[in-house]
């Protein structure tokens, strides 16, 4: 039995056995160079054509279009210097104030060197508002990158509305999609999304791989120069998690997204467990737009760090924010920007996953009713 409770799909997922297994061989027996010209790093170049044959049928993308990165924040950075390289005159871009760390932090930077940035403001539910994003845009504007599911509350962003304003005006468009991919059916060209990243890990393959997917007919400058990847991202093939990828990518198609409903029941029965047994909560984000597997609970007067500790003695992990956050012990910068009151109603991230059964569930509402009922007498 597992004793180990893991509700924070979010941060991160477990390895998937059948993916671990067909990544394996690739550390020992089959660990040549896929740029070398000898069977020995050809054959392998051959998986890595199939894996990459893999994303491009997950996101309706061209095989030409796709390209292997260490991560999603990778893919995000050098998708947004490719696109500021190519615009040098057009110096505005407009986000969210929503985004992960990896758009804000190069936000942050490019503002330092003299960019403007434009925020997109979110309702108290994480909404954005589609005419602000429109009013926003200007002669300077050479990029708007907003991400398809938010990594906290669950949001789903109206990607499809973003791509179409994106185009009208001839901007280019950034889709961080980390969140969303295996969730949510993505069609690139029907989304009019010109690049677009996702990430390994959050897909039960391993962590450090990620993808950019980036449309033929844009122009692109590398951000780490070399041959690999027609010379668009330098550094040897990391073939055992490239191709681990893609057979994560193909359980996913071949499951055709019904994981979803199954995670959908689970996380509504969670929330369902919860409303029934703990009064004065409240669930953050979108309720009628999220991601099935994600919820942001608060409960009146109890701090979620020290609920996320006492759950922790029990084996039970849950996260209090963005992965990426919890070692500032700042208050999550999407809920600051959804404007709620942090003070009485902290809430912890429930993030579930292929792994996770209802017998845990019920485990957890337990344990949350005792805890959340000794902090309230307490007082
Ligand atoms: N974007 C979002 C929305 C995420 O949730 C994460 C990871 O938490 C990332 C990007 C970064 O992914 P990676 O860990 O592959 O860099």
């Amino acid at each position: 039995m597992n004793l180990n409770i893991y509700f924070d799909n979010n941060a991160t997922t477990k390895c998937d056995e059948e993916v671990l297994n067909t990544m394996l061989p690739y550390f020992n027996n089959q660990y040549g160079n896929p740029s070398s010209i000898y069977s020995f790093g050809k054959d392998i170049k051959n998986e890595i054509t199939k894996a990459r044959k893999k994303v491009a049928e997950l996101i309706n993308a061209d095989e030409s279009e796709i390209i292997f990165t260490s991560c999603a924040s990778e893919s995000n950075v050098t998708a947004i210097m490719s696109a500021i390289r190519n615009n040098p005159t057009k110096k505005h871009i407009i986000t969210t104030s929503v985004e992960h760390a990896s758009i804000l932090e190069t936000m942050n930077y490019l503002k330092s060197i003299g960019y403007k940035i434009t925020y997109l403001s979110v309702d108290e539910q994480g909404k954005i508002d589609l005419q602000e994003l429109e009013d926003s845009i200007d002669e300077a504007t050479c990029l708007i990158t907003v991400m398809m599911a938010n990594n906290e509350i669950g949001n789903i962003y109206p990607i499809k509305e973003i791509g179409k304003i994106a185009k009208k005006h001839n901007i280019l468009f950034h889709c961080d999609s980390v969140q969303a991919v295996g969730k949510i059916k993505i069609d690139v060209r029907d989304l009019n999304i010109d690049t677009l990243s996702l990430s390994g890990h959050k897909i039960n393959a391993p962590k450090g791989i990620g993808v950019l997917y980036v449309k033929n007919q844009i122009p692109f400058t590398p951000l780490v120069f070399g041959h690999q990847e027609k010379n668009r991202r330098g550094g040897t093939e990391n073939a055992a998690y490239i191709i681990g990828l893609g057979k994560a990518i193909d359980l996913i198609l071949k499951d055709n997204y019904q994981l979803n409903n199954y995670l959908k029941d689970l996380r509504d029965y969670l929330e369902d467990q919860i409303r029934k047994n703990i009064d004065d909560i409240i669930i953050y984000g979108d309720l009628n737009n999220r991601l099935p597997n994600t919820s942001s609970i608060a409960f009146k007067g109890v701090k979620a760090e020290e609920l996320m500790l006492i759950l922790e003695s029990f084996n039970i992990y849950v996260s209090t924010g963005s992965a990426c956050n919890s070692e500032t012990k700042e208050p999550s910068h999407v809920l600051k920007a959804c404007n709620v009151d942090l003070n009485n109603y902290s809430p912890i991230r429930v993030s579930l996953g292929k792994y996770n059964t209802k017998e845990e569930v019920d485990i957890f509402v337990k344990k949350l009713i005792s805890i959340v009922n000794m902090f309230r007498k307490r007082g």
